[in-house]
């Protein structure tokens, strides 16, 4: 399952890749390197988490937007209303209201 990302995410998570990824190099994923350069793929993805280094050993450390991003992927509508609401148990399909 892809965790979604919103816009804000996207330029806060690109600037602590940036901070404290150690296989980041200049934009460039040294997991990646084959002998060529490749782009970091999470710095070009801007709608979702898609690197698992990032998602395990990078983004926890920031503990506010590691929060906010896990919210967002809980995140469910409500059947009835269309409320917006964080789901206690993974069958939940209404709010609480
Ligand atoms: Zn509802």
């Amino acid at each position: 399952m892809t965790i979604k990302i919103n816009p804000q995410q996207s330029r806060k998570i690109n600037a602590l890749i940036r901070q404290l990824c150690c296989n980041c190099v200049n934009g460039n994923c040294l997991l990646l390197d084959d002998g060529e350069e490749h782009n970091c793929v999470q710095l070009i993805s801007k709608y979702g988490v898609y690197c698992n280094y990032f998602k395990n050993a990078v983004l926890p450390a920031d503990k506010e937007l590691f929060a906010d991003v896990m919210k967002t992927c809980n995140e469910k509508h409500c059947r009835i209303c269309g409320k917006v609401f964080i789901p206690k148990s993974k069958n939940q399909r209404y709010c609480t209201e």
